[in-house]
């Protein structure tokens, strides 16, 4: 999986195969909680579109997909809690049964945001289902976070689907970049 050219690992968090499990574990219990209901799967990108792809495939119901596009004004690394939606959803939602996909909740003021502005039209129900909880980093009290996949450290991670400067979504496993990488040089 690593090889020598991967010279901007610093250390492998969490491994594809722990990954693969996880997500079928959640799959599974979303499948029981959401019998009978009709399912909306509204993925953030685009962080979460890896997480999405296959977190849906372990859900064993006729649900729906959609996507909105949201970016945080600000740098790299830090969240400014300010969130502009680039893309909004395609579909209404009122008295539908929502399921938010995220990939990290760090200080939680995008997820905040993101709540404060689906909860207006009305939805039948909504949920959240985030990858990754930095949870020691949470401004946001009291933030309720239905289906956790790993609470980490506090760290910066990239791959599967996270990325830095937009570069390293595609490696299949959580990893910590060395800190060279995050110099301003390698942000193109
Ligand atoms: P929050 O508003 O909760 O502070 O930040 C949430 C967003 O910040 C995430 O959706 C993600 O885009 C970004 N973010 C927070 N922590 C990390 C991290 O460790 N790695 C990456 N790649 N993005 C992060
Ligand atoms: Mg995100
Ligand atoms: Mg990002």
């Amino acid at each position: 999986m690593m090889s020598e050219q991967d010279s901007f690992i610093e250390k492998v968090l969490i491994p594809h195969e722990e990954i693969q499990q996880k997500v079928r574990e959640l799959g599974e219990q979303i499948t029981r909680d959401y019998q009978g209901k009709d399912l909306r799967v509204v993925g953030i990108l685009r962080g979460a579109f890896i997480f999405m792809a296959d977190l849906i495939r372990n859900i064993k119901l006729p649900l729906s997909v959609d996507f909105m596009s949201i970016s945080s004004y600000g740098g790299n690394v830090e969240s400014s809690g300010v969130v502009r939606i680039l893309k909004d959803l395609d579909k209404p939602i009122t008295g539908v049964d929502v399921l938010i996909v995220e990939d990290i909740v760090d200080t939680g003021l995008t997820l905040k945001h993101l709540l404060e502005v689906l909860s207006t039209r009305n939805p039948a129900s909504l949920r959240v289902c985030a990858l990754l909880d930095k949870k020691e980093r949470r401004l946001v009290p009291d933030l309720k976070i239905d289906y956790v996949g790993f609470e980490i450290p506090n760290l910066f991670v990239v791959g599967y689907g996270l990325d830095f400067a937009e570069k390293y979504r595609n490696y299949p496993f959580i990893f910590v970049l060395r800190p060279e990488y995050y110099q301003p040089e390698f942000t193109r």
